[in-house]
């Protein structure tokens, strides 16, 4: 390819200059002002949750979003093994312990039989982390069976998954608190960002409170609490109202190049679709695919084919159970015996390029180096 395909790259809708432009001809160039507020209002209309707030990252939610949830120093928190670092991190700067998850093979999403594992070890963990692994919905009438019988508040990283709905209904609904992001890589983007939304008034006053540094209501900076600089700039929130008004597009164009690669790959027996779990509606934010075991060819060699054509590709997220930094923390299987789901998984699945500027033939050309390597 002449011009590099990229995985998921920023796809500006047209309007987003528009909202900056109004920022800068009211001087509202501080976090705060109207492109701040009208985001987060638009998000609460999309998703259908009554509160938002407008944060730096989708990392910055998490790390607030635990903190609401009341996790703090020596707590377990249990949390997707097969998933971005950022689903984890923020389990730290609270000072609590991540406990992993393993997957089920259907969704690539937490295994309800794993978390069950788990919690005949740890009954009590303060907190559970489900993620939507790119864009495909946890299966929550499960997971959200499990943790409610054990009165555990849920965190659901929606991160990748803005859009998609699991039985109808938005993800980013089904966590006591849920979390996007907006990192430039993701469905939409505001050069980098994240929102947090929550079901109640006292819930996002205490996190806005929180990312505007604690400041009590005095005349002068009053401080009782530890606070954080985590307010999404107006700026910022300037691109994701013009992004707003193209998401469902974006929805479509990922849709459409991953029905697009299904139908290259369907005869060829050794690739198989990482697919829309039953009862979804997936953003596919990345279409992926997995490799049968029996296959040949390894997932790495797919990667270094597309690069030699310029085309960017990606292994799935290496589970964070077997990251150097996460050695010491406890993993549950969804498997009796042998290896795990997720790292079966991981060394079978590549991310194909779902830059929703990909057009059809790049898409085809894509999954025709991909059919003649993999035969
Ligand atoms: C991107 C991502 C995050 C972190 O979001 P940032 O905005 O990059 O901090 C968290 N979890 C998942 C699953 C992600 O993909």
């Amino acid at each position: 390819m002449k011009e590099r395909v990229y995985l998921s790259s920023p796809h500006m809708g047209g309007e987003e200059m528009k909202y900056i432009n109004e920022a800068f001809d009211t001087n509202w160039i501080a976090p705060l002002g109207k492109n701040v507020t009208e985001f987060e209002k638009e998000m609460c209309d999309y998703i259908g949750r009554p509160y938002a707030v407008a944060l730096s990252s989708g990392s910055a939610a998490i790390h607030l979003g635990l903190k609401y949830l009341g996790v703090k120093k020596g707590d377990i928190v249990f949390c997707s093994s097969f998933t971005f670092s950022g689903s984890c991190n923020a389990i730290d700067y609270v000072g609590a312990t991540p406990v992993f998850i393993d997957s089920e093979v259907d969704s690539y999403n937490m295994s309800p039989k794993a978390l069950e594992k788990a919690y005949k070890k740890y009954p009590n963990p303060a907190c559970v982390i489900i993620v939507d692994l790119y864009g495909n919905p946890a299966d929550y009438d499960s997971l959200l069976a499990i943790t409610k019988a054990h009165n555990t508040p849920v965190l659901e990283d929606s991160a990748e998954s803005l859009g998609s709905q699991y039985k109808g209904v938005k993800t980013g609904n089904f966590g006591d608190v849920s979390i996007f992001s907006f990192n430039g890589n993701k469905i939409i983007t505001t050069s980098g960002g994240g929102m947090i939304m929550v079901n109640t008034k006292e819930a996002h006053d205490k996190i806005l409170f929180w990312a505007t540094q604690s400041r009590e209501n005095f005349p002068w900076y009053q401080h009782e609490e530890i606070g954080y600089n985590y307010r999404l700039s107006n700026i910022c929130a300037g691109i994701g109202r013009g992004q707003m008004k193209v998401l469902d597009t974006r929805v479509a164009q990922k849709r459409k190049i991953f029905d697009i690669y299904s139908e290259c790959f369907k005869d060829n027996k050794y690739i198989s679709m990482i697919a829309e779990p039953k009862d979804c509606r997936a953003n596919h934010w990345l279409s992926g695919i997995t490799l049968s075991k029996d296959c040949k060819v390894g997932f790495m060699d797919i990667i270094n084919a597309l690069a030699e054509h310029n085309i960017e590709s990606r292994p799935a997220w290496k589970p964070m159970h077997t990251q150097p930094v996460f050695k010491n923390c406890d993993f549950f299987s969804h498997n009796d015996y042998g290896e795990s789901v997720c790292e079966d998984l991981f060394r079978r699945s590549v991310c194909l390029p779902s830059d929703s500027k990909m057009t059809e033939e790049q898409v085809r050309y894509v999954a025709k180096i991909i059919n003649d390597l993999v035969k």
